[in-house]
């Protein structure tokens, strides 16, 4: 049972991401609001992409609304993210604010839920539903979810990034006009093989020995 397996969990309420709902009292209306400013936990955000690197500074406003089945836990989280642009490689920094809203249940309140519940509905919630341990919980699963929805897949260091030479790697925002020679070359020797290609037409109008004469004229050029 995944209810059961949490429960045996203790909750340290050392922990920064662990929150004590004991003032509310498990009076349904009771609210309180706080913020707390924690160093960020290690491998917040997407794993090699962007993240909040550890001990950053995370900040949490959190408002705990006591309802009847548990603690509706409203709040925003904020910290600077850091990664890659996909493009140009540049390193990114992007201000992070990350909506959530979860429902904390009183372990004893499921049973009373589940009556109401509708069966079909509740094995798929059964999965998700957050509890209250002792009056505490434990926001860190909620913060890892919200943070990683938060962020960009691919990050980029600004919307018209150009990325990288193909060929040499260079960044093409420091030098917009960069290209390489070399391939101007070969196309001008391709162009050139086509110009001597007219000549030689030219020259076969013209008589056969005059044609031969030029040809070889050419060749000692
Ligand atoms: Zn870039
Ligand atoms: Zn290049």
């Amino acid at each position: 049972m995944k209810a059961g397996t949490a429960l045996n969990t203790r909750l340290d309420h050392r922990n920064p991401l662990v929150f004590d709902t004991h003032e509310l009292g498990r009076r349904p209306g009771a609210m309180q609001r706080l913020s707390r400013e924690i160093a960020a936990p290690a491998d917040l955000g997407l794993a090699g992409v962007i993240g909040v690197p550890e001990g950053a500074p995370l900040k949490l406003k959190l408002r705990l609304e006591a309802v009847m089945e548990g603690v509706l836990v409203t709040g925003t989280a904020r910290a600077s993210a850091v990664g890659e642009c996909v493009r140009c490689l540049e390193s990114v920094e992007r201000e992070l604010k990350a909506d959530f809203q979860e429902m904390f249940s009183y372990p004893d309140a499921d049973d009373r839920s589940r009556s109401k519940a509708e069966p079909a509905d509740d094995a798929e919630d059964d999965e998700d539903t957050l509890f209250l341990e002792d009056g505490l919980f434990d926001l860190e699963p909620v913060l890892r979810d919200v943070v990683v929805l938060a962020l960009p897949l691919q990050p980029v260091c600004r919307e018209d990034c150009l990325g990288l030479c193909p060929d040499c790697g260079l960044s093409l925002n420091d030098d917009p006009d960069h290209h390489h020679d070399a391939v101007d070359i070969r196309w001008a020797a391709l162009q050139g093989l086509v110009t001597d290609q007219g000549d030689e037409k030219d020259n076969m109008s013209g008589t056969a020995s005059d044609g031969v004469q030029g040809a070889a004229e050419k060749q000692e050029k």
